[in-house]
């Protein structure tokens, strides 16, 4: 099938990577022109593990092409994906100005029936302003369907969550565009979930809210656990083996970050805001979230004491493993709040210091992870990259003034680290 995606980033590449790779004819447009220019080089604008290789295949097979005009992407294909930011404002509300202007450009190149489908993350309801929106703004008054495609891909995990997913949402105001979003999906052997519009686009801020919750609730599972010696990942592991509960999003640390999930919460909560249901649950999770930050400064300062003039090193930029994605990341907001205290920082992450260095200043960059406690007083971990595990312990130990860690994702074993003469501090143990 020809298909075409507007927003060629975290979701639009990926997505259009995977639908090429089952063989469908994949339009990625960007109105980035940089982006776009990259792409056709054969550059890779982001790090997601397998894109790559995925992006040049296919390029190669002649299924997956880049281009910055929407009106091209109209006219080669019948079904046009809407993968554009919808960022925060201010007040928590979403920015919907990229999915109205995205909508205008698609309605004003449409001269025959096209199917609209927005991949977007948005409140419930904004299919209809969409279908309003491309109605006013279509010259050629042509016939159309706006559908709700939700994504549910994790950063880091995106390639494999895309060609394996749990379920494919379909959510359509009439039954005509149900077919074909079908065939599109049909390669990857999911299950489809057919809903209303309103339903599919609050699966999506529903499902998000819930895994923060999650993070949540076990991050405060872990206050408990410091304060009466337990250890947290042993509650979780005794949690998670019940099937109704599951493992996956217990893991107690520094907190979640990422584009979509302090987004979508508070989008969630303002939603529930303006129909006049306060969701005090959320709000609570985002306190949570919240605190935990200010638990592991407080634990930090607590054992340094003063922090101005300390040299402290910290293993993790990314806001989670596997990705080189910076935004809104914990582990930038602790180098900034360690910073601000007047510690200065070496760091290191092994995909993201490109990015990291557009917002965070005036800290050494270190290549090598085994080179960043060199000359520090202390060892700070705050992602959960795999590879930190390996970092050699030793001479670590050896360049610290002090061998101090504080582990932000309870990376290591406290009784190991405690044998190996390190004073270590990690979450809910
Ligand atoms: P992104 O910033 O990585 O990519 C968006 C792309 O859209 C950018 O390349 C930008 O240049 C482009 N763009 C902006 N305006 C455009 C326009 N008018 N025409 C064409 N291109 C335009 O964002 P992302 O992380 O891919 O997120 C996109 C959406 O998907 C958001 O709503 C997000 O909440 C949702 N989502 C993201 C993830 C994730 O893990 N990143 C997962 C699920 C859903």
């Amino acid at each position: 099938m020809k298909l075409t995606i507007n927003g060629t980033g975290y979701v639009g590449l990926v997505t259009g990577a995977c639908f090429a790779e089952v063989g469908h004819h994949v339009l990625c447009v960007d109105n980035d022109a940089a982006k776009i220019k990259l792409l056709k080089e054969g550059g890779i604008p982001i790090y997601e593990p397998g894109l790559e290789e995925l992006v040049k295949k296919n390029v190669a097979a002649g299924r997956l092409s880049f281009t910055t005009s929407i009106a091209e992407g109209v006219q080669k294909s019948d079904v046009i994906f809407i993968a554009v930011p919808t960022p925060p404002q201010p007040d928590g509300s979403v920015d919907l100005s990229f999915i109205e202007r995205v909508a205008r450009d698609i309605a004003a190149a449409m001269t025959d029936y096209k199917i609209v489908v927005d991949k977007s993350t948005v409140p419930v309801k904004t299919g209809e302003k969409v279908a309003e929106t491309i109605k006013r703004y279509c010259p050629a008054k042509v016939d159309f369907d706006v559908v709700s495609n939700p994504e549910f891909l994790r950063e880091g995990f995106a390639v494999c969550d895309l060609m394996k997913p749990n379920r494919i949402v379909i959510g359509v105001r009439s039954q005509r565009p149900v077919a074909v979003m079908k065939k599109i999906y049909t390669p990857f052997n999911a299950p489809i979930v057919v809903t209303d519009i309103n339903s599919a686009e609050l699966i999506k801020h529903a499902s998000n809210s819930f895994l923060a919750l999650k993070i949540s609730y076990i991050n405060a599972v872990a206050v408990l656990c410091e304060a009466t010696g337990a250890n947290v990942q042993e509650v979780a592991a005794g949690m998670g083996m019940d099937e109704r509960i599951g493992r996956p999003f217990l893991n107690a640390g520094i907190g979640f970050g990422g584009s979509c999930f302090p987004k979508d919460l508070s989008a969630f909560v303002k939603i529930a805001e303006q129909i006049g249901y306060d969701f005090h649950l959320l709000k609570e999770v985002q306190r949570i979230n919240a605190g935990q930050m200010e638990r592991f400064v407080k634990k930090i300062t607590d054992t340094l004491w003063v922090l101005k003039d300390k040299k402290i090193g910290v293993l993790g930029l990314a806001f989670k493993q596997n990705t080189d994605d910076v935004r809104t990341s914990p582990a930038i907001e602790l180098c900034q709040r360690l910073q601000k205290e007047g510690a200065t920082l070496r760091v290191h992450d092994p995909k993201a210091m490109g990015k990291a260095r557009a917002i965070l200043s005036n800290v050494t960059y270190v290549d090598d992870m085994n080179d960043v406690a060199e000359g520090c007083d202390a060892l700070v971990v705050a992602t959960e990259w795999d590879e930190f595990k390996k970092l050699d312990l030793e001479r670590a130990r050896k360049s610290l003034s002090h061998p101090i860690m504080f582990d932000g994702r309870n990376l290591f074993d406290p009784g190991e680290m405690g044998r190996l003469g390190w004073i270590y501090k990690s979450v809910g143990r």
